[in-house]
């Protein structure tokens, strides 16, 4: 099956807003099978919508719209894909009525212009809007969405079960995903390929490299699962020690739910992550049953007040050493503490200590592990690699 992505807005295309929302679907469609054969974003004018549309139409199996569906003048997506379908606009009386009450509530009154956002083309099939009130709508080939990523993600799984039951879609399809952090995409390739080179024809591979590690994905037909099993053992023998988890496992989720498992409270002294272990940790929910403290101790002055660190030690062996992060993890009152300090740049590195040399310490009851890393970037990828690998070496030890 193919499909065709049009997102419409005239600030995604003048570079005031980025486009997330097709890589959203993408990454759904090709969970199902669908092939993405091409995309574009257009302005808000119904004329280019027209003309994108009679340039993809005849080419495409389904012809997916994200945007433009407001009730303003520039809202004109439903209008375009009406016209050029040749049928009339309707309302939709189900988020009609829930557009009444929420008015009402809000004591707004309700204007022509806002009866727009609840129509759709004739005979569409409408997928409801929980949060939003533009109803999402499918007719001949093309379906349309709002572009607000969240009303957007609470109709495309909608969508997304009606395309499966119209097209019988691949509903035996089966995908795997394993997730790697701390190893060079080009040397995961290389241990994986050796791996795989037997499967080729059986199953279909893909590396796609994420801020958050490295997604080795699997597709295949669900009677096919066991030789996906049989390639994840071989896998884990070989891979093992680089590994986060599985499908929608994340390093913080992770941590978080072992920490619960084993009952074991945790706090943190961060410098130059500034935090960013912290808000990862709490961002996953539970997280409040073993999350003491999270101290942003970015000075010296901070390092001793908060943690106890020694003068001399800090005069000694400067805030970026082993020595410091030790005497910071032991001030940390908990079963396991993470302690973080580094030099992010892009200045205050040395020939001995560049930009990007980091200690993370690990305590997990009375063990200690400080260890040091460089990484390589920019002051943001920097923190964010010392963040994920502080929490990736934690749940090495969990
Ligand atoms: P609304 O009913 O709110 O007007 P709409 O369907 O008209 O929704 P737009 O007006 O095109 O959608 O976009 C609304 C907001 O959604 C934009 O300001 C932007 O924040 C976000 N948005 C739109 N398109 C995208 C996209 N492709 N990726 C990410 N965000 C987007």
């Amino acid at each position: 099956m193919r499909a065709y992505i049009v997102l419409v807005g005239t600030e995604l295309l003048n570079g005031m807003m980025v486009d997330t929302n097709s890589i959203y679907m993408a990454e759904e469609l090709n969970k199902l099978g669908i092939n993405i054969i091409g995309k574009s974003v257009v302005g808000d004018n119904i004329e280019e919508i027209i003309d994108l549309l009679e340039y993809i139409y005849n080419k495409s199996d389904i012809i997916i719209f994200s945007g433009g569906l407001g009730p303003t003048i520039d809202d004109v997506t439903r209008d375009a894909i009406s016209k050029f379908l040749n049928i009339e606009n309707e309302i939709d009386e189900f988020h009609y009525n829930k557009m009444i009450e929420k008015f009402k509530l809000r004591n707004i009154k309700v204007l022509e212009k806002n009866r727009k956002e609840v129509m759709v083309p004739k005979g569409s099939k409408v997928f409801y809007n929980e949060p939003g009130i533009a109803p999402g709508f499918y007719i001949n080939k093309i379906a349309a969405f709002p572009g607000v990523p969240i009303e957007l993600k609470n109709l495309f799984p909608k969508f997304l079960s009606f395309l499966k039951e119209k097209y019988d879609l691949n509903k035996e399809l089966y995908i795997k995903d394993i997730l790697f952090w701390q190893i060079a995409e080009s040397i995961l390739e290389n241990d994986i390929l050796e791996i795989i080179k037997d499967y080729e024809n059986e199953i279909i591979f893909e590396f796609l490299v994420k801020d958050y590690g490295i997604i080795f994905r699997m597709q295949t037909e669900k009677t096919k699962k066991s030789l996906v099993d049989e390639i994840k053992n071989k896998i884990y023998n070989k891979l093992s020690k680089n590994i986060i988890g599985e499908d929608n496992e994340r390093i913080e989720i992770n941590v978080v739910n072992k920490l619960i498992e084993q009952n074991k409270t945790i706090s943190l002294g961060e410098s130059c992550t500034g935090g960013l272990i912290t808000s990862k940790l709490i961002s996953v929910s539970g997280a409040s049953k073993v999350f003491k403290e999270g101290i942003v101790v970015y000075s010296n002055e901070s390092k001793q007040e908060r943690l106890g660190v020694k003068k001399e030690t800090l005069e000694r062996y400067g805030a970026v050493s082993e020595e410091t992060v030790y005497e910071m993890l032991k001030g940390l009152k908990t079963d396991v503490g993470i302690a973080v300090s580094g030099i992010a740049g892009p200045n205050g590195g040395t020939k001995e200590k560049p930009v990007g040399t980091v200690y993370i310490g690990i305590k997990v009851d009375e063990k200690y592990d400080i260890k040091k890393y460089q990484f390589n970037g920019n002051r943001e990828k920097i923190r964010e690699r010392a963040s994920l690998t502080a929490l990736f070496e934690l749940l090495k030890l969990l």
